[in-house]
């Protein structure tokens, strides 16, 4: 398998190309075709196996570039995952001309407020601030369609559970959801079956 075996545009597999990635790892091999038929996911796998591409590149071919409200929300517990992801997301869109934005905190506000107010796609974000964005109103989730939660175990450790929720109730019902996590205790497999519409089941 390549990446010119799915359905995927040419300015996704030439950043592919650029980026290296010769061939999809095996979490890409499962993932990518479900979510590119807009499936809700649950996918246990390991950092490091290649699941911010998973996600990343379906999420990247499906998004549309004309439109200037955000249409994915990536959640992750850490400030650094979310500037990882950010720039996984960024190189994986170039040749679209994807624009992601990470917001975290600890970090200037209004600097991350200006950059929501121009066009962006794609959202990268750490609960306590995202859910901060949205009671400020700078964060538009009118035309969120996807929403990935990265690490879900982590965030139940560092006790974001409650916001990941408080986030999740407020997004459009009509949407993808995903949910990546290396282990599954039962915090993590209720958030699963409350806010997921029959979704495929991945392990790695
Ligand atoms: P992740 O599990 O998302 O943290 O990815 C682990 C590392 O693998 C990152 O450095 C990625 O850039 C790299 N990577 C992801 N997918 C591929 C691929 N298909 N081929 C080669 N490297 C990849």
């Amino acid at each position: 398998k390549t990446f010119k075996d799915y359905a995927l545009s040419d300015e996704i597999v030439r950043a592919l190309e650029s980026l290296a990635y010769e061939t999809p790892t095996e979490v890409q091999r499962e993932v990518i075709p479900v979510a590119l038929e807009k499936k809700d996911l649950v996918v246990k796998s390991q950092t490091g196996s290649g699941k911010t591409a998973a996600y990343g590149i379906p999420l990247c071919e499906l998004v549309d570039w004309n439109e200037n409200k955000p249409q994915a929300l990536i959640l992750t517990p850490t400030r650094e995952l979310a500037v990882q992801v950010n720039e996984d997301i960024t190189n994986i869109g170039r040749f679209k001309r994807i624009k992601a934005t990470a917001v975290y905190g600890k970090h200037p506000f209004h600097i991350q407020k200006a950059e929501l107010k121009q066009r962006t796609h794609i959202v990268v974000g750490t609960p306590g601030r995202v859910l901060d964005h949205i009671e400020k109103g700078t964060l538009a989730l009118q035309r969120i369609q996807f929403v990935v939660i990265d690490e879900a175990d982590e965030m139940l450790n560092m006790g974001f559970i409650e916001q990941v929720q408080a986030i999740i109730q407020q997004l459009p019902s009509e949407r993808v959801t995903m949910l990546f996590s290396a282990t599954f205790p039962e915090d993590v497999a209720n958030l699963s079956r409350k806010y997921m519409d029959e979704p495929v089941h991945i392990e790695i």
